[in-house]
């Protein structure tokens, strides 16, 4: 076995050699790592694609680690080379626009690990309601081990099969986030490794400022090894509502009604408030939810508006065994304030776990149909609440004509409870929407499924909201130059720079975003 793991190290340093790129990897060998370094090709095809399949970035090597001692170790050397080395963290791969990828360096696969050693499992404190996690463990990974001592994460994504760091290095939001903020709220203290190959822990006290650098951003600072995250006590049972309206602004009154209740006590409120917009019907359409309710089996054509769209509010509430029998109240009472189209409540009463776990159910349905793994060129936008009836106008009754290829979400949320000093943007209003078209290219023939076709009704997307004085700040963004990037980050360009040059200053770490070039002294006309 060592003089396999020996053999591959030579023959990939002689690859390296034979490329003149970078540092000699029996250099890393003698550093003592305790994970595995690896140019096994399917490591390395993993590490070239992610979810999105638009872009193809192939590593020099990818390492699993077990510590975050193994991933300094191979910063550190990245950093002290001048031949110019880049590393990138990948946690689940499931970037759009190759955000994970590096093709000068080694990706680090945070997530799901090889052979015998592995990274520290969840441990959970359960008397002081947090849990500390490595950072590529998976959200699913995260709440299986939190139940077993009845607690639970407050914020979540729609998604539970991606990694801790890879989404607290965006944001981190589903239908909690009106209530608890984004996931990067919810974070007590941090393990960083930066880009100098330093391992720091920073928190609200301690390397503050690297704290709110990492939150939100983009994997630019540091590679986060340990998360600690805020819990509560878990339900065990969620009632899960969507109702229909036809009326646009009837349905975002009522979502900023529902999320206005964000300070009122738990059984006056919902736990959770989505939304999606229906244009059309269809498994490709609507994967994220389905409309179907034991109880009213209601036939959903029969509310479409002639050549119109609906909108469908989608809303939960957690309750416990012990509790249910004031669910029934307490919904009733919050729903009676609403002005859906009365027919139209599909209700379902499921497990917590499943409700959280629902989009890995409808992942399973597009994979059994060959749909899941094909190209996704996904826009996710948060539209100033000021402009949202415009964008409907423009987008959903405008641009997409009738066609979607894929679910898209539309939710409200508090700027109130996203901390200003993380690294995100959001819009420059207490209120805005996510807008997330989550949409499919098919290669089915049919003209308004390809990928060209979306990623052109994308741009004009983009140019109708430039040219509508829409100003719509991109999450999960995605950009070419510099410039988009420091128009994108506003006013908090100059400090997002400032904390690159402090933490990362030869730019070794995830180039994928294309922020900044890695500034090594002969590699200055190499692409990242
Ligand atoms: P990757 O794609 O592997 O990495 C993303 C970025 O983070 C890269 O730049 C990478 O270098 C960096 N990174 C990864 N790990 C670390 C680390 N440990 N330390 C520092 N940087 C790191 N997002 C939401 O907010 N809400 C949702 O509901 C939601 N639903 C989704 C559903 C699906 C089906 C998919 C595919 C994505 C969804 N996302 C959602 C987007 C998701 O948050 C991003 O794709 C995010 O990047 C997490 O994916 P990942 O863990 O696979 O990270």
């Amino acid at each position: 076995m060592a003089t396999m793991l020996l053999l591959t190290f030579l023959i990939s340093s002689l690859i390296m050699v034979t490329v003149g790129l970078a540092i000699d990897f029996m250099e890393i060998l003698r550093l003592g790592i305790d994970g595995q370094l690896s140019v096994d090709p399917s490591d390395v095809e993993t590490a070239s694609l992610d979810f999105g399949l638009l872009t193809r970035g192939q590593p020099l090597a990818v390492l699993h680690p077990v510590s975050a001692q193994d991933i300094a170790r191979v910063v550190k050397a990245a950093y002290g080379s001048n031949q110019g080395m880049t590393v990138s963290a990948r946690g689940h791969g499931h970037s759009i626009n190759g955000q994970a990828q590096t093709t000068n360096g080694v990706v680090i696969q945070m997530s799901g690990w090889k052979g015998g050693n592995k990274p520290p499992r969840p441990h959970v404190w359960a008397e002081e309601r947090y849990v500390d996690v490595w950072g590529g463990e998976l959200w699913i990974d995260v709440l299986k081990s939190t139940l077993e001592y009845g607690l639970a994460p407050k914020s979540w994504t729609d998604y539970l099969y991606l990694s801790v760091g890879g989404t607290l290095s965006n944001a981190g939001i589903s239908g909690q986030a009106f209530n608890h903020g984004p996931q990067i709220s919810n974070v007590y203290e941090l393990d960083v490794v930066t880009g100098k190959g330093e391992v720091l822990t920073c928190s609200e006290d301690e390397n503050t400022e690297l704290f709110h650098a990492v939150l939100g951003g983009l994997g630019q600072f540091g590679i986060i090894t340990r998360a600690r995250i805020s819990l509560e006590p878990a339900p065990n049972m969620v009632r899960w509502i969507r109702v229909l309206y036809s009326n646009f602004s009837a349905f975002t009154s009522d979502q900023e009604h529902l999320i206005s209740l964000h300070a009122e006590s738990s059984n006056q409120k919902f736990d959770y408030v989505e939304g999606f917009v229906i244009v059309a019907e269809g498994l490709i359409n609507n994967w994220r939810s389905s409309l179907f309710s034991p109880q009213n089996p209601v036939k959903i054509s029969t509310l479409f508006p002639t050549g119109g769209v609906l909108y469908c509010l989608e809303i939960a509430k957690n309750y416990h065994e012990s509790t249910a029998q004031t669910i029934d109240q307490e919904v009733e009472f919050l729903l009676k304030k609403l002005n859906f189209i009365s027919t139209s409540v599909f209700t379902t009463d499921l497990l917590y776990v499943d409700f959280l776990d629902r989009v890995h159910m409808a992942e399973m349905k597009l994979r059994s149909k060959g749909l899941w793994e094909v190209p996704h060129p996904w826009l996710n936008l948060f539209i100033p609440s000021s402009k949202i009836a415009e964008f409907d106008k423009g987008v959903f009754k405008g641009i997409l004509g009738n066609k979607t290829s894929g679910p898209i979400l539309i939710y409200p949320m508090n700027k109130n409870k996203w901390d200003h000093r993380s690294s995100v943007v959001t819009p420059d209003e207490g209120l805005f929407y996510l807008v997330a078209l989550l949409r499919s290219a098919l290669d089915s023939g049919e003209e308004t499924q390809s990928l060209e076709y979306l990623n052109n009704q994308n741009r004009q997307i983009l140019r109708y909201c430039d040219e509508a004085g829409i100003k719509v700040k991109r999450y999960l963004p995605h950009y070419t130059t510099q410039q988009e990037w420091m128009d994108h980050f506003g006013n908090k360009w100059d400090r997002f720079y400032e904390m690159k040059m402090e933490f990362d200053p030869r730019h070794i770490l995830a180039s994928g975003q294309r922020i900044f070039t890695p500034t090594f002294p002969s590699l200055s006309n190499m692409p990242s």
